[in-house]
């Protein structure tokens, strides 16, 4: 076999963009804030900014486009992945879509500041949507600047390089690009306006379509253009569904429900709060998409949100996260609604989705203890008692499960024996009350008499435990350090946590530090706990 030819340049790449060429478009071309009807997208073109400078690439991302590493480091790939220049074959556009923001409908939404490239089709015959976030206004921009800070654009870029490392379904991210350019947030929405740097993410994902796309249609009672969407969507994201018909799409609909379902069950297993899951941020590919406010759990704890924005009410809180996911999918079920018009069907269809949600985090959490399987009678209260026993003083998620791996399995050792590989985990030693150690014990008894009928040899349960539990994710404090360090124009933390996040389930040589809990400096400080959408 001959090795696959690598692309010498970006105009070489292959672009089939069928989203243009085979939905309804908005005819109107020029480039103002309006409502847009009956049309999927707007053409549009990036903003040309002053003076682009390469952050970071992933060369995972680049590898599946066919990019050797001399292109991605090229003065072309800068200038076109800023905005400032097509490549031949890239066909620019916003799309229209909807959504409801913290449970209320808000109308039309929309790519404000994200402008698709268009579809490379890989040497492999994948297709891949290039998408720019940052690159200035759309039609769907309403009162904002089409623009993207250099701070939530290395969130953006790290966390979903991160995520897909981890083995979470998410998109992916090309490239981070500084523009030269400042942009103004109110960070807090405190009166504070301030200049910072901007920056440009060029996102990949098979495809960008959310639930909302479906939604906008239907609320505006545009069911041909609904129609046109889902049958699009199903030919080219779920060809293995078949040619559509009212049957397909109630298929495609559950098989939305189990990707949304495995998704968050990965949330969930790894920590990782989305902030604002808004329907509009929901992917039917099942992606974690938008990454914006969000926030990695430090100390385990159910009620958490990072998302300032949300604090009242915290709808997007860790352990609310499985519910919005049911909520969601009931607005896409009423958004499809016209398509389908059994009621029933589509409700046995959601319901589908809390039985696949109650499976996978069982199995997970079977995973998460080195169990070979999730045995209903004792491993229900084993897992209940757990989740209580984390929340009662300052426990570190992360550390707390690898720990839990290392413990010698021996039901007669002490307390103090027991607990010492998990002390690292805790946040304040005066929280370890006599009463809370008796707890904690009684539960490691509990695991090891359970760890010990499931038989297995304890290599292969630390094994099962180190592969689901990571040692290294993109603690929320990490990311504000390379996002300082990067503001002063050093980009090399950037770049280091961009290659520890690679191997997050495996020890790697002095990069330990990456591995600690949070420092105390970082409790409180902004960007490290708590966030807004500001971005
Ligand atoms: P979000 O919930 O942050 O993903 O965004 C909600 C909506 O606001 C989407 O339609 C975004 O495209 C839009 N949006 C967010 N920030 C900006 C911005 N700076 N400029 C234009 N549109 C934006
Ligand atoms: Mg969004």
């Amino acid at each position: 076999m001959t090795p696959a030819k690598k692309k010498s340049r970006l105009d070489d790449l292959n672009f089939d963009n069928r989203f243009i060429r085979e939905l309804p478009g908005d005819p109107d071309s020029t480039n103002t804030r309006r409502q847009v009807f009956n049309a999927c997208y707007s053409r549009v073109l990036p903003t040309s900014v002053a003076s682009p400078y390469n952050i970071a690439y992933s060369k995972e991302v680049a590898a599946f486009l066919d990019l050797p590493a001399s292109l991605c480091e090229s003065e072309e790939f800068v200038q076109i992945f800023s905005g400032n220049r097509l490549a031949a074959g890239m066909e620019s556009y916003a799309t229209c879509y909807g959504g409801h923001q913290f449970g209320n409908w808000a109308g039309q939404l929309g790519d404000g500041r994200a402008i698709n490239l268009g579809d490379v089709i890989n040497q492999r015959g994948e297709r891949w949507t290039l998408q720019l976030k940052g690159a200035g206004l759309t039609p769907y921009s309403r009162s904002a600047d089409g623009l993207a800070v250099l701070r939530s654009s290395v969130r953006e870029f790290l966390c979903s390089e991160a995520m897909h490392h981890l083995g979470v379904p998410t998109t992916r991210a090309l490239s981070l690009i500084g523009t030269g350019e400042t942009v103004i947030r109110d960070m807090f929405y405190d009166g504070n306006p301030q200049e910072e740097p901007g920056a440009v993410v060029c996102r990949v994902a098979p495809s960008f379509t959310r639930f909302g796309h479906f939604q906008i249609f239907t609320s505006r009672g545009e069911v041909a253009s609904l129609k046109q969407l889902l049958d699009y969507t199903l030919r080219t994201d779920f060809p293995h569904l078949g040619e559509p018909s009212p049957a397909v799409y109630l298929a495609w609909f559950e098989e939305v429900c189990r990707r949304t379902a495995e998704m968050i069950v990965h949330w969930q297993r790894v920590g990782f709060v989305h902030g604002v899951m808004n329907t509009d941020n929901m992917s039917v590919l099942g992606l974690t998409i938008d990454y914006g406010p969000y926030g990695w759990l430090e100390n385990f704890d159910l009620n958490w949100t990072p998302n300032t924005t949300d604090a009242a009410e915290r709808r997007y809180r860790y352990g609310n996260q499985p519910s919005i996911g049911y909520w969601n999918l009931g607005q896409l079920a009423n958004a499809i609604f016209p398509l389908i018009e059994q009621v029933e069907l589509l409700q046995q269809a959601i319901t589908s989705y809390k039985k696949t949600y109650e499976q996978s985090w069982q199995r997970m959490m079977a995973d998460k203890l080195g169990l070979q399987a999730f045995e209903h009678t004792t491993d229900s209260p084993l897992c209940t008692e757990l989740l209580t026993v984390l929340q009662l003083v300052e426990t570190d998620m992360t550390i707390f499960y690898r720990r839990l791996a290392e413990i010698t399995l021996n039901a007669e050792s002490t307390d103090e024996e027991l607990m010492r590989p998990l002390l690292d985990a805790y946040y304040v030693p005066e929280q370890l009350t006599a009463d809370y150690q008796a707890r904690l014990c009684l539960w490691l008894r509990a695991y090891i008499k359970r760890v010990q009928a499931d038989g297995q040899p304890d290599a292969q349960r630390r094994e099962r435990m180190n592969a689901a539990n990571p040692l290294y994710v993109l603690r929320n404090y990490l990311a504000q350090l390379a996002i300082d360090k990067a503001g002063q124009g050093d980009f090399s933390l950037v770049n280091e946590l961009l290659d520890v996040l690679r191997h997050p389930y495996d020890e790697q040589p002095d990069k330990g530090k990456f591995a600690e809990k949070r420092p105390d400096w970082a409790r409180q400080r902004a960007g490290c706990s708590m966030l807004s959408c500001s971005s």
